[in-house]
């Protein structure tokens, strides 16, 4: 296995993080305890390190936490879970949910503990009102937590801001080759490390979709076969991300054996960044361009018509309707949701287009955007998506903004 350096602790981190979300099923729908744990303790004796989960994976903290204190390994990996902050209405829930992590986990600290899914810099504000950072400083004195970072979905300038709200001892992004432009992508992943706090990457593998054959355009697995047949097109996916110096490591959701064999290999054939030899790179470029080609909305991502007076995230909803004919509609309607903030405000979504036409003015493209807009509307944001965003803000008690 590669390690490298967490800058702010000296922790030497495997550059594979075994994303706890996706363990292996029973046909039942249960996670498969016989199996997960034959796979964790491989993981961990192949010098695998740390392992990520939340409180509201179904069963994954419990799960974790078993295998671990069954196995005694605890002080063998780092534990990284995530505050449920939907659900936080009043300070007293910050200990409850913390709590409620280490009791399931059952260890005494969390090592790396995340407030899951800070979308706005107001969001973080919000928190502070409720008192977060006194509390942050009461749990780290307790030890109960080591180091505080925050996952992110969103758009790139509230990534920006929200890093620089505060020092952070690290952050988790979603970030692989087709998300360069998208939600924090390369710019705010090289923004965090230049502050000298680790970045930990997620979805790497697009939910699974840059390793599915099935799912990859065909001229695009023609192309990494003429580059060179040795790697799967998971293992190419990983390799592009870990080449990144700014990157410390990445989290693989693997719910079975061959998945962590292959990553495995993969990790440890990456000695350092920068070392993939051009022709990889060019395939790999190639390999977006043909996602790009596919594109409906010749959109290049470089946000001159951001940021949009009324909130409206134009450079993520049109990556998200391209998306939606290359990965699947499904899939591009998570992203959506996750990459507007939909859950929190209503601002992001293209439906909030009031149709002013500033941004069509900055575009070097030539986009009809507000046109544009109407069909990612129309496409991404049906009667029934828009009803069940409503729906999941009830359940969660989450009051959209306006
Ligand atoms: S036309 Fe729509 S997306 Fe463009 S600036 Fe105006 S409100 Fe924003
Ligand atoms: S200015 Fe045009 S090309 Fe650039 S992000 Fe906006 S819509 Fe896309």
């Amino acid at each position: 296995m590669q390690y490298r350096i967490d800058p702010k602790t000296g922790n030497k981190l495997s550059i594979l993080g075994f994303g706890c979300m996706r363990f292996p099923r029973t046909r039942g729908g249960r996670i498969d305890m016989q199996k997960s744990e034959a796979m964790l303790v491989d993981a961990i004796n192949r010098g695998v390190n740390y392992f990520d989960t939340a409180y509201i994976y179904p069963g994954s903290e419990e799960a974790t936490g078993h295998i671990i204190a069954k196995n005694n390994l605890r002080d063998k990996v780092y534990i990284a879970t995530k505050l449920p902050l939907f659900l936080c209405k009043t300070y007293s829930d910050f200990d409850k949910y913390l709590n409620k992590s280490l009791e399931r986990l059952k260890t005494e600290y969390i090592d790396y503990y995340l407030m899951h899914m800070i979308t706005t810099p107001e969001q973080w504000q919000t928190l502070c009102d409720m008192g977060m950072e006194s509390w942050i400083d009461e749990k780290r004195e307790e030890g109960k937590i080591k180091q505080l970072g925050f996952s992110f979905h969103g758009k790139r300038e509230d990534f920006v801001s929200i890093i620089d709200a505060r020092d952070w001892d690290f952050t988790m992004i979603q970030y692989n080759y087709l998300d360069i432009n998208n939600q924090a992508g390369r710019t705010g992943l090289k923004h965090a490390a230049s502050k000298g706090m680790p970045v930990f990457i997620m979805e790497p593998l697009l939910g699974g979709r840059l390793a599915n054959q099935k799912m990859l355009p065909e001229k695009a697995i023609n192309i990494m076969k003429q580059d060179s047949p040795v790697h799967t097109p998971a293992a190419r996916a990983l390799r592009w991300i870990w080449n990144h110096e700014e990157v410390t490591l990445l989290l693989s959701g693997m719910s079975a054996q061959n998945q962590l064999d292959e990553n495995i290999a993969a990790a440890n054939e990456m000695t350092s960044p920068n070392i993939l030899p051009q022709n990889e790179l060019e395939a790999v470029d190639k390999v977006i361009v043909v996602f790009n080609e596919s594109n409906k909305i010749s959109c290049t991502g470089c946000g001159y018509c951001m940021p949009c007076p009324f909130g409206v995230n134009i450079v993520d909803g049109f990556s998200s309707y391209n998306m939606s004919y290359t990965v699947g509609l499904l899939s591009a309607m998570k992203t959506h949701v996750q990459a507007t903030a939909a859950l929190t405000t209503k601002k992001g979504l293209a439906g909030s287009c009031n149709g002013c036409g500033k941004c069509e003015r900055s575009c070097p493209q030539s986009i009809p955007i507000r046109q544009s807009l109407k069909a990612v509307k129309k496409r991404l944001e049906p009667f029934w998506f828009t009803s069940a965003v409503a729906v999941a803000r009830f359940l969660t008690g989450v009051k959209a903004k306006k």
